[in-house]
């Protein structure tokens, strides 16, 4: 490819509009341009990155056994019914009619449109296991689109899902998957870790995010260094905390007047206590009904884990108004002493002694509250957020936290779908038995964005071989000067026969403007072509991530580089 002929058109200045240095450099590169909010098109440069990655998921998938299909986009109302997600999914569906009002959704997933294939299609055991996969635009009208291909309204998707027989045939399939991705990640020069997570609307239990760890992150993880525990914030487990400090005696329960304090820190720096010593009591409506769920004051509650342990479809904090009428008092009096709710405490709060809660009045506090005399729970259980420093609920270790970029998930999914929309296969003694289905998701768009996040400096991109749009860039330090146009010709004309993916700049410009633009770009590699070592008959060849330079005679370039590219990829 000739730099003059490519569609390119790189920037100087970081657009406004971009916060991640990722999404800066995937406009400033030129290898894509937004086209509406959380959609984008992409260029060429960008177009083979992303299809670099594809491909690589596509030889790790077909390498599992998995098998190509391309499903549609537009998605019949019907099939999202039968699995009760067409009213589960709420606003993150893209939805629309037909010209006779038939309702159609533009898929933000295909569990739904995989199984009604497979079930008019798979009748026996012996067609088991059956591994599908595709590379596709998936649409989710996420609430904050933003970070460019980071949390897209339209993205592309690689999606496999997995039918087997038994339990143990999803394992396999799942585990199969798991490494797969494994080695996706790795071939595309990205550090992910599997961590434990929760599976959200997709349904199932057992699930991995793979996470690359960095700043830019959307996510929380938390892990341990010791037993190598990881997972996602929204799941990971709290444990009963023992008793801590020494045994205190029960003080008598003392009403104390708190005007306008009613924030957990201003009751501490109002009552000279630390938040620890405070009970945070937390009003919601779960499927209609109110319940309190408690956590120490310096504990935050994880709703997805009150979501489930109460077995609830929506659970909403209560708004002032029902907090008036169930606790008597305005938002922020709330206390579990009195209070004719169901009450759910965190382990946390079993251990608290003389515990400082809101009286269910305006303006006042309660000091010396104590769990059996003052207030009984209806049960304990893991409710809070757990934070670094908690314990690692495996081996007692410490545990640390970081952001983290979901790239990809893994999910058993059992017979969630299966079941609810009659996709079965005669099993080997004739019993009619759904699938035991898995599903597996990468974002491919959001993989490149990760690779750029963690592979920069301050002049541009720097690319891991396997995944760089181009190789190499040569560039002449002058093409006016006819020695330095016939020798860039030439080599260009060598790497194309080697099947190296080479651009010669071409242009008539400065050469601190072309070595800008190949630095932004990110080509792994550089070689220049100047008048001085043209004349000692060599060329120089510059290592992107590196930045070091080697004067190599001009026979010699063309195989140099094949090495290093060799032994880069
Ligand atoms: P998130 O929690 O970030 O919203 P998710 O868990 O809903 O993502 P999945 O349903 O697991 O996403 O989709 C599989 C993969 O698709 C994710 O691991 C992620 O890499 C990618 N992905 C999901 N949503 C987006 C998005 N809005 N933009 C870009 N990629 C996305
Ligand atoms: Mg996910």
């Amino acid at each position: 490819m000739l730099m003059s002929q490519l569609y390119a058109p790189t920037l100087r200045e970081t657009p406004a509009e971009a916060e991640l240095v990722s999404h800066q450099l995937m406009l400033r590169a030129g290898l894509m341009r937004r086209s509406a909010s959380g959609m984008y098109s992409f260029l060429p440069l960008g177009l083979r990155a992303i299809r670099k990655v594809e491909q690589i998921i596509r030889e790790e998938m077909n390498a599992i056994g998995g098998q190509e299909v391309l499903m549609p986009i537009v998605q019949p109302a019907e099939i999202w019914e039968e699995s009760g997600r067409w009213a589960e999914y709420g606003d993150e569906m893209f939805r629309l009619q037909d010209r006779n009002g038939r309702q159609f959704c533009l898929g933000p997933t295909h569990e739904e449109l995989i199984t009604a294939l497979v079930r008019s299609e798979v009748r026996s055991y012996r067609q088991l296991p059956l591994r599908l996969y595709q590379i596709q635009n998936k649409y989710r009208d996420e609430i904050r689109p933003r970070f460019g291909l980071m949390r897209g309204r339209e993205f592309i998707m690689k999606d496999m899902y997995s039918f087997d027989k038994d339990e143990e045939g999803l394992d396999k399939s799942y585990w199969a998957a798991f490494h797969a991705y494994e080695r996706i990640f790795q071939r595309c020069g990205l550090e992910a870790y599997p961590v434990e997570a929760d599976s959200g609307a997709i349904g199932g239990d057992v699930t991995h995010e793979f996470m690359v760890l960095a700043e830019a992150g959307e996510d929380f993880v938390l892990y341990c260094d010791k037993c190598g525990y990881a997972a996602n914030v929204e799941r990971a487990e709290g444990v009963d905390l023992p008793h801590a400090g020494p045994a205190q005696d029960l003080q008598p329960l003392t009403e104390v007047a708190t005007p306008q304090v009613s924030t957990i820190a201003q009751v501490c720096a109002f009552l000279h206590k630390e938040p620890r010593d405070c009970i945070k009591t937390l009003i919601y409506i779960a499927d209609g009904q109110p319940v309190a769920a408690l956590v120490r004051g310096d504990h935050n509650l994880n709703e997805i884990k009150l979501r489930k342990f109460l077995g609830c479809q929506v659970l909403e904090l209560a708004d002032g108004e029902t907090i008036a009428r169930i606790t008597g008092a305005p938002v922020g009096f709330a206390g579990p002493v009195g209070l004719e709710v169901p009450l759910y405490a965190d382990y946390a709060v079993e251990s608290a002694v003389n515990a400082v809660v809101g009286a269910n009045k305006a303006d006042a506090h309660l000091l010396n509250a104590n769990l059996g005399r003052d207030f009984t729970v209806k049960a304990f259980a893991d409710l809070r957020e757990i934070q670094p420093g908690d314990p690692c609920p495996r081996c007692g270790g410490v545990l640390e936290g970081a952001r983290g970029i979901e790239v990809g998930q893994v999910f058993k999914l059992g017979t969630k779908y299966s079941q609810a929309m009659g996709a079965t296969f005669l099993q080997e003694n004739g019993v009619e038995t759904p699938f035991i289905m898995g599903c597996y998701g990468i974002g491919v768009g959001r993989t490149v964005a990760a690779v750029i996040e963690k592979n920069h400096d301050e002049d541009g991109i720097i690319w891991p071989v396997s995944i760089a749009p181009y190789h190499v860039i040569i560039v002449p330090v002058s093409m006016k000067d006819p020695a330095q146009a016939e020798a860039a010709e030439k080599l260009y004309q060598e790497l194309l026969a080697l099947g190296v993916e080479v651009v010669l700049d071409d242009r008539d410009e400065r050469p601190g403007v072309k070595f800008k633009d190949a630095d932004l770009i990110g080509f792994p590699i550089r070689v220049t072509i100047g008048p001085k070592s043209l004349e000692k008959g060599e060329m120089e060849i510059r290592n992107r991530r590196t930045k070091e330079v080697q004067s190599v005679p001009v026979e010699k370039v063309a195989s140099a580089i094949r090495k290093i590219l060799e032994a880069e990829s």
